[in-house]
């Protein structure tokens, strides 16, 4: 049987479709008048996303998701876009997202897809560490465990404005890139939790400073973590700092990207003088290295 015109029309629209993804980095899928895009082109295990939507109605509220997790959007070049945190544990394949646009007067205008995730290999690591920073006493476990969630509860915590602003910049000089993110611990022989930071080695003393713009969440001296500061960048961007010597802000600050927050140190749980730093976006934990990559121009 031959394919009536419709259907025809319908598998150039496909094909259409189909070569314009595999070709653009950011390509806008048209759903209705709603257009969206994503970047970077293939999304990574432990990768920040970047979605924009065009052709919301600037009076319309757009609520949306990703794998059931929420997202937050803000006004970006005409209409709007999210930073979307794909968790260090997420499973490679397709994430379903959703979109609902609600405009006075209207019925609410739901959009689907769906985002492939591509997998990443992450190395396993094996440490020897002292059998008493392992080998936790009730008392210490408990400590640390508490430490622990009062961070989840912070990193759920979704300020409603946007500090940062443009570019990320290091958080340490240098030229080498920051190692060691989604490595698979083993620690004395005892499988651990991924690591979920990068690590920068640097003498102690040197300089720490704000990636971006923010206000200063949380100054505070934890059992693993050490000495440590936390960014709120707004929205549900936190930028993590861990194992300083000193930290020169307080609770509350306002800081800007490249200011000074305190010095590399081996505070806490570290086996030498390193900066452990570390990005969360709506509670997943993102490698942090993919903040640097971003190109957002506002
Ligand atoms: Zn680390």
């Amino acid at each position: 049987m031959k394919p009536g015109p419709a259907g025809l029309l319908l598998a150039a629209a496909l094909l259409a479709s189909v070569g314009q993804l595999t070709v653009l980095a950011a390509p806008l899928s048209a759903h209705g008048k709603v257009k969206v895009g994503w970047r970077p082109a293939q999304v990574r295990v432990g990768d920040v996303a970047w979605m924009e939507i065009q052709g919301v109605p600037d009076n319309a509220a757009l609520e949306g998701s990703l794998g059931g997790r929420p997202l937050a959007f803000f006004p970006y070049a005409g209409g709007r876009a999210a930073l979307v945190g794909i968790d260090v544990e997420t499973k490679a394949g397709t994430q379903p997202w959703r979109l609902a646009v609600m405009t006075a007067g209207d019925p609410p205008q739901t959009i689907e897809g769906r985002l492939k995730v591509h997998r990443r290999d992450f190395p396993v690591q094996r440490l020897t560490l002292p059998t008493k920073m392992v080998d936790l006493n009730p008392e210490t476990e408990r400590r640390a465990v508490s430490e622990a969630d009062q961070l989840r509860t912070l990193y759920r915590t979704v300020s409603p404005e946007r500090f940062w602003r443009g570019r990320f910049t290091r958080p340490v000089g240098g030229t080498e890139p920051g190692t060691g993110f989604g490595s698979r611990r083993v620690i004395n022989g005892q499988p651990k939790a991924p690591h979920t930071g990068i690590d920068f080695g640097a003498a102690a003393g040197t300089p720490v400073v704000a990636v971006n713009d923010g206000r200063v969440a949380l100054v505070a001296n934890f059992f693993f973590p050490g000495r440590l500061v936390v960014i709120d960048h707004g929205l549900g961007l936190y930028t993590l700092y861990f194992h300083l010597q000193e930290a020169t802000v307080t609770d509350g600050d306002r800081v800007h990207r490249g200011q000074p927050i305190g010095a590399v140190g081996a505070t806490g749980r570290a086996t030498g003088p390193h900066l452990h730093f570390g990005a969360h976006v709506g509670a997943a934990r993102i490698d942090p290295a993919t903040l640097f990559e971003l190109t957002v121009t506002d």
